[in-house]
């Protein structure tokens, strides 16, 4: 589950890790009131804009303002309130800005220069461990650094049964360039921040910048956070955070139905049961030359009711223009499938204007693919894997 700035933040502060302060506002008004209080706890005079929504990249897409007195606060988070912000990382219709963090402005000027990092920490599966990136490159794009230099990437990796030893966080801190206050600053921010990432059951912390200001402080000007779907059940206090204005309208249904559904860009819509078939039946469509629109599990019990259910929220992507429907009948027998596949076409009426093709293999399957065939319906059916996708190939050309 993603967060937005504000709340990893939060996240980020309760573990003692050192952040641009700020505080959250839903209209120009409040952002007002909030920026006083603001500079009562921290006498900043200056504010930072910054539209909250679950996209990176909004410094690019005019998301984040630099306000240079409290008398520009209103007018900046009118202009971004309620506004579309399209980033590099958005789409091109963009994302609807509903609040704003009015943060302390932490680029002062003062004894040495500013310097911004870029620091991760993630989970590595291909190791089994965690690790931290970090970068001298902060601030810009870390896709463009990693691919144009990645030699200034570097990464730590960090066994979980052991934790992060002290010698990795001044090595950490010894790259980065750092010495004297602002060398000892990293070493607790580091530190911190991995304590921060495990106890808060995260898999990915994406800190960019994190800032050695004027005076040698280091601290995180921005904070994505990503907590583990599965942890949810025993973090409640995240769970309450989510925020589904930002999540696909499609997604947030399907996880209501206890479907599992993720949306992606292409045009054959899939029902299949067992994530690991729904993964290889993918991997057909794009051998055939096609593109999955999405990944569903429709999980063990495949009636018509849930085959209805699961048609209506493939069907809710226009881009959809043919649906592979993949069931191995174990436990579930294949003919009840078919005749739940039949039923919930039937049931559905035109709503169905897209070729079908089913493949279901296992128990029944002759019986199956006799209750297809027999249906009348404009649905295709396949026994082999090579003839579903086949099939897929002949009605997308
Ligand atoms: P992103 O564009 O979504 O990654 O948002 P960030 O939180 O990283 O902010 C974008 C940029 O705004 C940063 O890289 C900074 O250059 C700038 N910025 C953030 N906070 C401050 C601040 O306190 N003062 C000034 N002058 N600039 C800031
Ligand atoms: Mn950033």
């Amino acid at each position: 589950m993603n967060l937005h700035e504000y709340q990893g933040k939060e996240i980020l502060a309760s573990f003692g890790v050192r952040i641009q302060r700020g505080k959250v506002a839903q209209t120009p008004q409040e952002a007002v009131a909030v920026a006083k209080e603001l500079t009562e706890e921290t006498g900043t005079s200056w504010y930072v804009v910054k539209a909250q929504v679950h996209a990176g990249g909004r410094g690019k897409g005019g998301g984040v303002k630099l306000a240079k007195g409290i008398e520009h606060v209103e007018e900046i988070a009118d202009q971004i309130i309620g506004m579309n912000l399209v980033t590099p990382q958005t789409s091109a219709e963009g994302k609807k800005v509903h609040q704003v963090l009015i943060a302390e402005d932490v680029y002062y000027p003062g004894e040495s220069e500013t310097s911004e990092f870029y620091m991760s920490v993630l989970l590595n599966r291909a190791i089994g461990k965690n690790m931290i990136m970090y970068s001298t490159e902060g601030g810009m794009d870390i896709e463009e650094v990693a691919e144009k230099t990645p030699h200034l990437i570097f990464t730590e990796e960090v066994d979980p049964a052991v934790g992060l030893l002290p010698f990795q966080a001044r090595k950490i801190a010894f790259n980065l360039g750092l010495s004297g206050g602002a060398y000892k600053e990293m070493v607790k921010f580091v530190t911190a921040l991995y304590t921060a990432y495990e106890k808060s059951d995260s898999n990915l912390f994406e800190i960019n910048p994190v800032l050695k200001t004027s005076d040698d402080k280091i601290l995180a000007v921005d904070a994505k956070v990503t907590i583990d779907d599965n942890a949810l059940y025993r973090r409640k206090e995240y769970a309450a955070m989510r925020d589904i204005r930002e999540e696909s309208p499609i997604e947030v249904e399907a996880t209501a139905l206890g479907l599992n559904y993720v949306d992606l860009d292409g045009n054959v819509g899939c029902m299949v049961n067992g994530a690991g078939l729904a993964m290889a039946t993918m991997d057909l469509i794009k051998m055939a030359g096609g593109e999955p629109a999405n990944f569903l599990d429709v999980g063990g019990t495949a009636d018509a009711k849930r085959v209805e259910e699961a048609f209506r929220i493939i069907l809710k992507d226009p881009n959809v223009k043919a649906i592979l429907i993949n069931i191995f009948g174990g436990i579930v027998r294949c003919d009840r499938v078919a005749q739940g596949v039949v039923d919930a076409y039937k049931n559905m009426g035109d709503a169905i204007q897209v070729p079908i093709i089913v493949r279901l293999q296992g128990t029944n399957a002759d019986l199956a693919k006799e209750i297809i065939d027999n249906s009348g319906l404009a649905v295709h059916s396949a026994t082999l894997f090579k003839e579903a996708a086949d099939k897929v190939e002949e009605v997308l050309s």
